[in-house]
């Protein structure tokens, strides 16, 4: 029996998870079938039973996106430290009646900066933008990769304040992890070698507040929005920034969410090179 997956957002249509899983399938031989689902805003978990219950073979996990990654952490049974530590769930597991959460965001851009983008945030001075679920869920993850610092900058600044409140009192966290403090506005002369849009400004193209200075020489920029040029892009790749976009963390991120379904990980470059086509 084919062993089910799913993907759970609304919207959905646009999502290019069906595809991605169904080229690593192939490439490592997995039965398995991968299918996108539209749940009504206030229907998540109805209709994460109605897979579960579906006919065909066992349902064995499913993806979840915007806007449903909180709900998911609600609903899982057992959640990974990683989940926990992102308070967000793009990953479910089932295994025999536990829901078993997980988030795969964090370890997509940790393997996208390194093995795509080449870029190793070990030692790098690391400018986050926005402090929403994308900005959480990445937070322990480069900070495990041992930043020499780690700044959040968001619009509104009390987010940001808490957000590295809470990560710089994590046992053992030796980065410094700190809030802009002004929202943008006291980034005036500040240097760093990556730059990591995690806001969703990049949906309405609009343009952040940043002053030029903080793009060091050789600093990366990384929108995590794909799809398009963002005003984003465009500014680092005048301040003289090396570009990347988040198609690599979508694709790695599926790739880590394949491995803790399948226990194999896909080969992501022809996947990636496969959807950029
Ligand atoms: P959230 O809604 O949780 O957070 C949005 C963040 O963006 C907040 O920090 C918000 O600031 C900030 N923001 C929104 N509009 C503006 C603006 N005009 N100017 C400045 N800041 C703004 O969204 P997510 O964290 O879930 O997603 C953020 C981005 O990451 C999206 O573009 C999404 O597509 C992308 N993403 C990409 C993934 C990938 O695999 N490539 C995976 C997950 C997300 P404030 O607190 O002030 O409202």
């Amino acid at each position: 029996m084919t062993d089910r997956y799913a993907v759970f957002g609304n919207p959905i249509g646009h999502s290019k998870s069906p595809r991605i899983h169904a080229l690593f399938a192939a490439q490592t031989g997995q039965d398995i079938s991968y299918e996108a689902i539209l749940a009504p805003p206030d229907g998540f978990a109805a209709s994460i039973d109605a897979f579960l219950a579906a006919k065909g073979g066992p349902a064995r996990g499913a993806n979840v996106t915007v806007p449903f990654k909180e709900e998911a952490f609600r609903l899982a049974t057992r959640r990974t430290a990683r989940a926990e530590a992102a308070g967000a769930v793009n990953t479910l597991s089932f295994d025999a009646g536990a829901i078993i959460g997980d988030n795969t965001d964090g370890a997509g851009l940790i393997r996208d900066l390194k093995n795509n983008v080449g870029c190793d945030p070990a030692g790098r001075r690391i400018l986050l933008l926005g402090a929403g679920g994308a900005a959480r869920g990445v937070i322990l993850p480069l900070l495990l990769e041992n930043p020499a610092e780690l700044l959040i900058a968001n619009r509104t600044e009390e987010t940001a304040a808490r957000l590295a409140l809470e990560f710089a009192r994590l046992p053992g966290c030796a980065v410094d992890v700190k809030p802009d403090g002004t929202g943008f506005a006291g980034l005036d002369g500040r240097q760093f070698d990556l730059v990591i849009n995690a806001t969703s400004a990049g949906l309405g193209n609009a343009v952040l507040p940043l002053p030029t200075s903080v793009f060091a020489p050789h600093c990366v920029a990384y929108e995590m929005f794909y799809g398009r040029e963002t005003a984003f892009m465009a500014q680092a790749r005048a301040a003289g920034a090396r570009v990347g976009d988040g198609l690599g963390m979508l694709v790695e991120q599926a790739a880590e969410a394949f491995f803790v379904w399948r226990g194999v990980r896909p080969h992501t470059a022809p996947v990636l090179a496969a959807i950029k086509a």
